[in-house]
């Protein structure tokens, strides 16, 4: 039916497939019988196959069985639902929570229930696709910022101060670059202009802070966000989205997110796998830590073989490559190699701007480090990216 758009794509080097891909030993993949390392994956603590998350999974499906039947507003929720909201409260050290069926869901139901017509949303450059997504349903005026600059956020807010609400919103852990928002300067900002702010911690939370607790963990910041956002399907290893904040946010959007109202809740299984996901996080920080061991000994190899790894600061590693056909080619290299990390062009970033996203695991072993490490620098000679 589109054999045109589909040899287009082809031609610019933009077409994407989709890969069949079946768990290997360790951090490994099998991909067509050939087993290869995983360097793709945000599930960063590896507790998607951890042991008590599966089991509590089990437990549930059998208490519970496989779905759960309808939206809660029709048919209920179970406790292992309300239970899963108290922990995301009381983890995010918010008054209550709500959890969505997944992080996109929650983006295109919470935006829109905050801000509207004669609202302004000002927002990151480099959020994710879903917050321009909830954006452009919520039909507020968006305006958007160079990548965390702040001069120009304070320009916006000063431009628009008679607006009757403006929101900020911005990624605090920037899912295709690995860098950190200035969320502490994003909150004085908007607490001057009296401004609400959003944070959408889905590639922060179990990762950063000393507890894991995400983004305001680890810059020290105990109030002034209004609303924030989270995955489980990330850190935490299951599937689903959430929001945290005060009760009257969380009873707002039960009446108003249309993404929460009319689709089917999330699978009991999934939220009792979620608390054992939250268990272990706060139970034992070492995951954590190994994690953040495994980041130091590759982004060290990563940036001593002269790869360019943009702004990253975290689990998050790009390898900036820029061309798209380039980035395509490395990616399919690197999985001959017996390495899988995938090649991400326009429109998931801007253009030009093509790269091999690569993530770490807590579970990946230095051995699996070092062949990824190889493969890079295999990959990069024979394209002409490293010398
Ligand atoms: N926000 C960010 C920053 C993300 O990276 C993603 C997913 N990649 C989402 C939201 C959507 O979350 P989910 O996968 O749970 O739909």
């Amino acid at each position: 039916m589109f054999p045109g758009e589909i040899s287009r794509l082809k031609g610019k080097g933009l077409l994407r497939k989709l890969l069949v891909v079946e768990p290997g030993e360790g951090s490994c993949l099998v991909i067509d019988g050939k087993k290869v390392v995983n360097l793709s994956s945000n599930n960063y603590l590896g507790l998607s196959n951890h042991p008590r998350v599966k089991e509590a999974s089990i437990r549930a499906i059998e208490r519970y069985g496989t779905g759960a039947g309808a939206s809660r507003l029709i048919s209920g929720h179970t406790n292992t639902i309300k239970e899963l909201e108290e922990r995301i409260a009381s983890f995010k050290s918010t008054e209550a929570a709500l959890v969505f069926g997944s992080g996109y869901l929650a983006n295109i139901g919470i935006i829109p229930s905050i801000a509207g017509d004669g609202d302004v949303i000002i927002a990151d450059r480099l959020n994710h696709a879903s917050i321009f997504e909830g954006c452009r349903i919520s039909r507020a005026r968006l305006l958007i910022y160079k990548h965390k600059d702040m001069n120009q956020l304070e320009e916006i807010l000063h431009t628009y101060s008679s607006c009757k609400r403006r929101l900020i919103i911005t990624d605090g852990l920037f899912s295709m670059d690995g860098d950190i928002a200035p969320l502490k300067d994003i909150v004085s900002i908007a607490k001057r202009f009296g401004a609400l702010v959003m944070v959408d911690d889905a590639h922060a939370t179990g990762v950063l802070g000393k507890s894991g607790r995400g983004t305001m963990d680890h810059l020290g910041i105990k109030d002034g966000v209004d609303i924030q956002m989270g995955t489980l399907s990330k850190a935490i290893g299951c599937y689903g989205g959430y929001v945290a904040g005060d009760k009257s946010l969380v009873d707002y959007l039960i009446n108003k997110a249309r993404s929460f109202m009319f689709t089917t809740a999330l699978s009991p299984a999934i939220a009792a796998a979620s608390i054992a996901a939250f268990d272990i996080i706060e139970e034992m920080p070492e995951i954590r830590k190994r994690l953040w061991e495994n980041r130091g000994y590759y982004f060290k190899a990563v940036t001593g073989l002269g790869l360019d790894t943009g702004m990253s600061e975290s689990q998050i590693i790009p390898i900036m490559i820029g061309d798209d056909k380039r980035g395509l080619r490395f990616s399919e290299r690197l999985l001959e190699l017996g390495v899988y990390a995938p090649v991400i062009r326009p429109p998931t970033v801007p253009k030009g701007k093509t790269r091999i996203r690569t993530t770490m695991m807590a579970t990946h072993t230095k051995e699996e480090l070092d062949r990824g490490i190889n493969a890079l620098r295999v990959a990069g000679r024979e394209l002409g990216i490293i010398s």
